[in-house]
């Protein structure tokens, strides 16, 4: 699954550039060119990681970044900040203030590159890996195939993007929006029902009967997967 960048940028042409680059290793990336813009589409999409720039309009980098931390959806959301200043005390300021890494600029592609991957490898395992595997569940993303206990689970590709995004975030819960978000997009118009029906093909496809069941139901809220407890 393509991780979610957020840039949170108002440079128009450095914005532009973190799109391209970012898009050319394979992410998802959104802009947005000021701070209250930034964290309305947090809201509305929870992104994998956040490119976050110090001096922004309207609310500024530090305050978004506070917010973010103060919010228990978003308190562990990585974030990689951006700033012109290069002070040490502002370097100090931006790690106190939760930011998971720290860039001056100007910076090089490369290195932007290297340290999202870095963070999102440290943060969400899940995401950087080929592989991924939770209890006796097991996805090869490459080749496109689940296991379950060594037994092969034949999933459609829906089923197979909503299992992968459960196994990328284990014991948390998700709304039906929020899958539909993830899993479908937030472009597409689905109802919530759908998610349902695709939660019940996907736990129809891992159970046989003798195994726990790896999809919770939580009343009201919606679904998680957990196996561990
Ligand atoms: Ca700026």
């Amino acid at each position: 699954m393509t991780p979610y960048i957020l840039v949170i940028e108002d440079e128009d042409a450095l914005a532009t550039l973190l799109q391209y680059n970012l898009q050319k290793e394979g992410y998802e990336v959104v802009i947005s060119s000021d701070g209250e813009d930034g964290l309305m589409q947090v809201d509305e999409r929870l992104p994998d990681l956040v490119v976050l720039d110090w001096m922004l309009p309207k609310v500024s980098g530090i305050e978004v970044c506070r917010r973010l931390r103060s919010r228990a959806e978003t308190r562990n959301l990585p974030i990689i900040m951006l700033t012109a200043r290069g002070e040490e005390s502002d370097r100090v300021r931006g790690l106190d203030t939760g930011a998971d890494d720290y860039l001056t600029k100007p910076f090089s592609m490369t290195e932007l590159v290297a340290r999202i991957r870095a963070v999102l490898r440290r943060i969400r395992p899940g995401l950087a890996e080929d592989r991924v595997a939770h209890g006796d569940i097991v996805i090869d993303r490459v080749a496109h195939r689940v296991k379950r206990g060594g037994r092969e689970v034949h999933l459609g590709p829906t089923e197979f993007r909503l299992l992968d995004y459960l196994m990328q975030h284990p014991g948390r819960v998700f709304s039906r929006e929020q899958l539909l978000d993830a899993v479908w997009g937030s472009d597409v118009y689905v109802e919530a029902r759908t998610v349902d029906v695709h939660v019940g093909r996907l736990r129809k496809a891992l159970n046989t009967g003798a195994e726990r069941d790896p999809i919770r139901t939580v009343r009201s809220a919606g679904y998680s997967l957990d196996l561990e407890d």
